[in-house]
């Protein structure tokens, strides 16, 4: 969000800017005429989103475009269940706008603060080994391209191009609208138990194949895993959601308002870290509950951090998470903030982490007034080792050579990149580390 003194902080507080002016065109026309405007004065041009990326992929530091205005329902088509949305449109406000058509988002990541273009341009996902990530959700998009005007890609219209726009680390225009293709709203059910870390590592495919949609926490100096495990049930049937007090106990207090306290003296006291981790360990209750699906997928952040994410072959998630536990025990850290895992579907997107593979998601994170790079560096060495490929959105130290080599179709992005965007209008920093100058 850009502050009243001009200056723009993303949600980690790792990148600043202050760009030459902020933009909140109103209209697809108003994209337009700031787009050919800045390219008319030399300015570099971008849009961001929520500001939730953690990485500088958001940077802007010629003409910065909120697009908090373009929010909204463009047109639903009920019998291919597809629905255009304005880019700005935030996740949840999505949710909300799907239900009086019957419609929901097919799979939904953690949070749901963010835009549809935000979170589509750096591959945001949830988790389910049956299902990718959200762009691969989106059936069209229209852009606003370099040279000001207007270009559609759907099925109908340069259809070959949907798979790299689609996910398109807002290097190749300014998206103004995202047709989804959505699914007939269901409810979700979820139930999130402690257990043992070695038992679930033991049958991880197994347990992922066996559930639509399964994640889990570990915390250092633990050895248990808190999972958590949602299936799909049909959109009429009764729910049982969390009561309004106990979701303010446990999202609110627990995992949001004791998690600050804890982290706050865990940085300043890292000695205390072990217990408050086991303590944390022998607070998890099992929670069963069932609600629709955008409530049951999203949770509320509220303490700040800085995250590193990797998707690695699903089958060496395991291995992965072994390899981290052992780096943690013998350099003897010991962190305030759990690893997350997750799962996705192989999908066929140029930029997709999980582009041509099933893939299983390890994420490592730090309060955000610990110094992170240490641990970041020593986990991305073993990522590095299993061929993972980074989050966009997420800290990672990856350059446009060693990409390359992660993704097939890298080469092919940057070609398209050499076409739409020539003179390098949509660039900053970040683009040029991950697909070059
Ligand atoms: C607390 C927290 C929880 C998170 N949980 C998850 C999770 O569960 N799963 C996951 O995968 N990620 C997660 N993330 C990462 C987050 O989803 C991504 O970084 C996402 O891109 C953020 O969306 P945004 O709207 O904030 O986009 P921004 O960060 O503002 O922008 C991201 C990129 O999109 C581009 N962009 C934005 N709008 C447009 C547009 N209209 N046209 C062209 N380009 C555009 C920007 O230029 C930039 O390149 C989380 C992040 C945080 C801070």
């Amino acid at each position: 969000m850009t502050a009243a003194n001009g200056v723009w902080r993303n949600w980690s507080r790792l990148e600043r800017v202050k760009p030459v002016r902020v933009e909140r065109p109103p209209t697809i026309a108003a994209v337009q005429r700031a787009v050919t405007a800045a390219a008319r004065a030399g300015l570099r041009v971008k849009a961001v989103g929520a500001g939730h990326s953690f990485t500088g992929i958001a940077v802007a530091t010629g003409v910065l475009l909120e697009l908090d205005e373009l929010s909204g329902i463009v047109s639903v088509d009920r019998e291919r269940m597809r629905v255009t949305l304005l880019a700005g449109t935030r996740l949840h406000e999505a949710a909300r706008l799907l239900r009086p058509h019957g419609l929901a988002m097919e799979n939904l990541g953690d949070i749901d603060v963010q835009t549809i273009a935000g979170a589509i341009s750096t591959g945001t996902h949830g988790t389910g080994s049956r299902f990718g990530g959200i762009a691969t959700q989106v059936v069209g998009v229209t852009l606003v391209t370099a040279d000001g005007e207007l270009r559609r890609i759907d099925e109908d219209h340069e259809p070959e191009l949907l798979p790299a726009v689609a996910l398109s680390l807002g290097a190749l225009g300014v998206i103004v609208e995202v047709t989804l293709q959505c699914v007939p709203a269901f409810v979700l059910t979820a139930l999130e138990c402690p257990a043992p870390l070695d038992e679930t590592l033991d049958d991880l495919e197994g347990i992922v194949e066996r559930s639509d949609h399964f994640e889990f926490y570990w915390f250092t100096d633990t050895t248990t895993a808190v999972t958590k495990t949602n299936e799909r049930r049909p959109g009429g049937e009764r729910t049982r959601p969390l009561s309004a007090m106990r979701r303010f106990v446990d999202d609110s207090l627990m995992a949001n308002g004791v998690y600050r306290v804890t982290c706050a003296a865990s940085s300043m006291v890292p000695g205390i870290v072990p217990s408050v981790n086991r303590l944390a360990d022998r607070l998890w209750t099992n929670r069963e509950y069932s609600d629709l699906s955008h409530r049951v997928f999203a949770t509320r952040r509220t303490v700040r951090f800085r995250e590193m994410e990797y998707a690695v072959p699903a089958e060496r998630t395991a291995d992965v998470v072994r390899a981290i536990d052992e780096l943690t025990r013998s350099r003897g850290w010991h962190v305030s903030f759990p690893i997350e895992v997750r799962f996705a579907a192989a999908d066929d997107l140029w930029l997709s982490t999980a582009s041509g593979r099933p893939s299983g998601y390890v994420a490592v994170h730090r309060y955000h007034r610990e110094d992170h790079r240490p641990y970041f560096e020593a986990v991305e060495d073993i990522m590095r080792e299993h061929r993972g490929r980074p989050h966009w959105g997420k800290l990672h130290t990856q350059d446009a050579a060693s990409l390359a080599d992660l993704y097939p179709r890298h080469a092919d992005f940057v070609a398209l990149r050499d076409r739409m965007d020539p003179d390098r209008l949509f660039t900053n920093a970040y683009l040029e580390r991950v697909l070059g100058g």
